[in-house]
Parts: structure tokens; sequence; C-alpha cells
């Protein structure tokens, strides 16, 4: 994996780490949700709550999809069609959370 670095705390994000992609780049999902309960208005707390939940789990879920390691090409393109799709809900919930 190439190396990225974390917006918020400066260090790299390792292999294996849980990390997302916001329009000022690569963070952490960690160091994301703390520094956007940070700045939330109250009211806005329980959605944020419920959006970290499900892109946490979503970032599990790509992770997990990254240790399969398919050895044939019809396997790996199934896999491959699907770590596109949990990147996308990835993608969305982190848009979620960014505009709250
Ligand atoms: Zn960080």
């Amino acid at each position: 994996m190439a190396q990225f670095k974390c917006y918020v705390c400066k260090e790299d994000v390792r292999t294996g780490e849980k990390f997302t992609f916001t329009k000022k780049g690569s963070v952490h999902f960690d160091c994301f949700v703390s520094a956007k309960r940070k700045g939330i208005d109250s009211e806005k707390a329980e959605m944020l709550r419920t959006l970290s939940l499900i892109l946490d789990s979503e970032l599990s879920h790509l992770l997990n999809l990254l240790r399969i390691n398919p050895e044939d090409d019809k396997s790996k393109e199934y896999e491959r069609a699907k770590y596109k799709d949990i990147e996308k809900a990835c993608g969305e919930t982190t848009k979620k959370i960014e505009e709250l």
C-alpha cells in the first residue's frame, strides 16, 4: 500500500489501520471522528454517532476483504468488485460526516 499521512495526527497511515479520504486528504478513522466531534452542534451528535459506527463497520469490512487474497482470476475479479462497492459506501458515509 502507498504511504499516506493522516492530516490530523501527522502520523503515517499503516496497512491494516482504518482510514478514509476527505477533501483534505487521508485521515485515520479515529482522528477523523474525534476531530469532527469537537466542532459539532449538540443536535447533530446522534447523527455523528450513527454515521461513525456505520463507517467503522464499512472500514472493517474493507480490511476483511483485503485479507481474502483470492488465487484465481474469477475470484479476484469478484473480490475486487466487492471491494469497490464497499469503498464507495465508505466514501459516501465519509462525505455525510464531513457535511455535518
Ligand atoms: Zn491520525
